[in-house]
Order: C-alpha cells, then structure tokens, then sequence
C-alpha cells in the first residue's frame, strides 16, 4: 500500500475499523477489514479501497449493515459511502482504483429505486422445488403490480433464503417495465430510522409523502419493526393509504405473519391479507446450480468435486454458500493458487465443519431458555424478575460471542431492545463470569450445547 495513501486513512475509517473489530471475530477483522483504507472527501463521502473485488463484494453484501452502524456511531450520522478497488501500485507509483459500487443510502434522496441491488434480479435467481411458489408469486406480482390478488405479497423464510433478492427482483422488473411507476425498496429498519428522523427534523409530511408516493413499496425484514409501536402505527396508516389506492405491496419477514411476535394484530391480518409464500432451504440440486450460475457470472469456473463439496456441506443458507465460494476466490487470489478439492477443504473445511458458524440468535435464546427454565418468550419479554433477567442477559452475551450480529440486531432479536442494552448485558455477564467460578462453569456448558 503506497505510503501516500496510509497517510490519508481518514480517521472517520480509523474510528469505524476499531468499532467493528469489537464487533466481529477478530479472523473476520483480518480477512476482511484489516487492508482497507478508507478516505473522506470534501462532499462527505466514504471511499473504502480494498485489495480485490471479491473482498469488495464481501463487505458490500455481509457487512454494509455493520459500516452504517460504525460510520453512524462514530460520525453521529450516516456518510454514503463506496467501495474501490486499491490495486497494487504500478511502476510510477500511482494506485490504480477501479469503480465498484455503491451499497449506501441516503434516505433523503427520493430515488429509492436505484438502491436496488443490481445483483438481485430475476435472471440470477435459481429456481427450485423449495422456491417455486415464492417465486411463481413474485413474478406474477412484477408483472402485473396492484392488479393481482397478492397484495401484499408476503414473502417469509430463513435467513439467507432469498426474501430480499426475491423482493428487489421484482423492484427491477416493474422499474425496467413500467418506468413510469415509483419503486420504493426500504428495510424495515430503513423506514423506521426514516421515520424518527422525520420526527426529530420536523420534515414528517416529506415523510409520509415519500412512502405513500410509491407505487410499488417492498419493505424488507418487517419482523424489526416488532415492538415498535409508533412506527408500527405510521406504517399501518401507509399501508391502508397505497393498499386502497391499489398500489402494489411486498413484505418480507423471517417467519410467518402468524407466528411474528410484537406486531400489532391489525397489522398481522392485513399481512396475511394477501398472499404468503414461503421459501424453503435449497435441495442439493439447486444448491449446486446456484454454486455454478455464481462462478459464471464472475466468468470462472470451480471443479466438479469442489461445487459438489460445499453443496454437500453448506445446506440451509444461501448466503453461506455463496460466502464460500466467495472466500475461495478471494483467497485463491490472495495467495495466487488455483482451486483444486485440497486447497478448498483446507480453507473451507474448519469453515464447514465447524457448526458455529451455524449459531443464530434464536438457537441461542432456543437453548438458553432450555437451560434456565424459562418460557422462550421471556427472551423477547419486558418481564424482568431477576432469574428471567440472567438467562435473556446470558443469551445476549453468547449472541455476541458466537454470531457476527450487530448489536442492534441483537437488541431487535430480543424484543426491541436498544443496542446499549445489549452491551449493559454483555458486560455484566462477562464480569460475573471473572467473578463467579460456578456461573463461569454454568456459561461453558451453555456454550458447549451451542455447537
Ligand atoms: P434473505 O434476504 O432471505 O436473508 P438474500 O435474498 O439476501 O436472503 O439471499 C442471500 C444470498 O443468496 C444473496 O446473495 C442472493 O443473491 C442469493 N440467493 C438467494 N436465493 C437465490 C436463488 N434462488 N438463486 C440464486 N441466488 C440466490
Ligand atoms: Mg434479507
């Protein structure tokens, strides 16, 4: 890295970096984190060089989220920010830096309809056994939108599954098919952050008429705006709004309307008012197409054995097979070798093999509230009897020990919880732990029954 450029480190990005190694494993940090450069310029904007493009796509797809959080934590608001690609200097010493894209949004610019991912398109979406029926409905709400019965369209499924590509495919068909139509694409969080800004700004009939402008609204991850209720409110008022106008809704969320807790029942019924479709884990078949349809599209190919080893072992989680495959390239290109089985179970084996990578949050509440005997309600409650207070703390903890979630999706996860919360709980455990052999002991056990 040209000494230049060190210098420049913005200490916005030195800032951001020391937030996210607190964060996240701190393997993850190196990999991923430790070679970026971030420089600000005189517009406020973020660039983040990083050394290839599959490091680029790493960050842009698994931890734009945490960036925000960092970046808004640090600077006390948002900053756009992109990536680039920082190639090695050439002979006269210049850095060459190729344009990538753009994750970020600026929530006050009214074209939503460009942060659509231009990944996540119907052309590269793989169609299967387990996601025919989401799929089928996505397609008929995108091409005729508001004038089918699926409205809203409510897409549920684990994470990874496909509900956000699922829900801006359609985003980009209708953009590209009905240019005179407004697409609007939010995550809950998104609205939700829109919204308490608009209160705070006074600026809420810029708000309101943002959202109910929209001819097509696909809100992302509705389960965030559980306990929530002033948002929750204003987002049934835009509902009702488009709904009556005929204007076209998606929603996604990790489970089915019924069984989301913290949403008004008003709101559940009008979610399900529709139609709900579900998507399934992926059958080995389809795990192996999506593996090959991703290597095309980077214009590689991977052996055989290779495709076939991680379908084999990555199997409930698109992402994660994705992430694979994303890993192998970067490191292939890291340390400039060719992908053979050997070089992929030696970087994807502990990977694979090791299930923690399998550990959710609502494994950890699942397991811990086995384990304190409480009701696994109690870990999304606002009951707070001391023993119930332990075990929800407990699994706060283990959540961020043994998941990359931030903390405000940690806080989300358990009730709508604010991310200071989590960090009160972490702390308190940690220091009983030092404090207290026997509940130390008790936490180990716990962890052992994670894996
Ligand atoms: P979710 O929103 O359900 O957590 P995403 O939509 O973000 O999941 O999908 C995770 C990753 O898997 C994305 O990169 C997406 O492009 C990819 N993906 C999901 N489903 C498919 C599919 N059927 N075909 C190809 N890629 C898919
Ligand atoms: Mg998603």
């Amino acid at each position: 890295m040209p000494s230049a450029l060190k210098s420049n480190n913005s200490k916005l990005w030195e800032d951001c970096l020391r937030y996210v190694s607190l964060r996240i494993k701190k393997s993850s940090f190196h990999t991923w984190f430790k070679h970026s450069l971030g420089v600000l310029d005189e517009n406020d904007k973020l660039t983040i060089m990083v050394p290839n493009r599959f490091v680029a796509d790493w960050l842009a797809d698994r931890y734009s989220e945490l960036i925000d959080e960092a970046v808004r934590e640090v600077n006390g608001s948002a900053v756009d920010f992109f990536f680039e690609i920082k190639e090695e200097s050439d002979d006269d010493g210049q850095t060459k830096i190729e344009f990538l894209k753009k994750p970020a949004e600026n929530p006050s610019n009214s074209n939503r309809d460009n942060f659509l991912n231009e990944r996540y398109r119907f052309e590269n979406f793989v169609v299967g056994g387990f996601n025919q029926f989401a799929h089928a409905a996505a397609m008929a709400v995108a091409e005729a939108p508001g004038k089918t019965n699926y409205n809203p369209l409510f897409i549920y499924g684990g994470t990874g599954l496909g509900k956000t590509h699922l829900a801006q495919a359609i985003g980009h068909f209708i953009y590209e098919n009905y240019p005179q139509k407004k697409v609007m694409y939010a995550t809950s969080e998104r609205f939700t952050s829109d919204f308490i800004t608009s209160i705070s700004n006074g600026t809420i009939a810029n708000f309101t008429s943002q959202y109910r402008t929209a001819d097509v609204l696909l809100i992302d991850d509705i389960q965030f705006f559980s306990g929530k209720e002033s948002t929750q409110e204003q987002f049934f008022h835009t509902f009702n709004d488009l709904h009556q106008s005929r204007k076209q809704i998606v929603l996604t969320s990790d489970r089915h309307p019924r069984e989301t807790r913290g949403l008004e029942e008003r709101l559940l019924s009008r979610f399900a008012s529709g139609l709900v479709a579900d998507l399934q884990p992926p059958d080995l078949e389809t795990r192996v197409a999506i593996l090959r349809r991703r290597t095309e599209r980077e214009g590689t190919t991977l052996p055989e054995d290779v495709l076939y080893f991680i379908a084999n072992n990555v199997t409930s989680n698109i992402r994660e097979l994705e992430g694979c495959f994303t890993r192998l390239l970067a490191y292939s290109s890291l340390e400039k070798s060719s992908i053979d089985l050997d070089f992929a179970t030696r970087i994807l084996g502990k990977e694979i093999i090791n299930p923690r990578r399998e550990i959710t949050i609502q494994k950890i509440q699942k397991i811990t509230a086995e384990f304190f005997k409480i009701e696994l309600s109690m870990m999304t409650a606002k009951k707070k009897t001391s023993e119930v207070a332990i075990a929800r703390q407990a699994a706060m903890y283990l959540a961020r020990k043994y998941t990359a979630c931030s903390l405000k999706s940690i806080g989300d996860a358990f009730g709508g919880r604010d991310h200071s919360t989590v960090i009160h709980a972490c702390d308190l455990i940690d220091s009983r732990i030092r404090s207290d052999f026997e509940f130390g002991e008790k936490i180990k056990n716990l962890s052992a029954l994670l894996n």
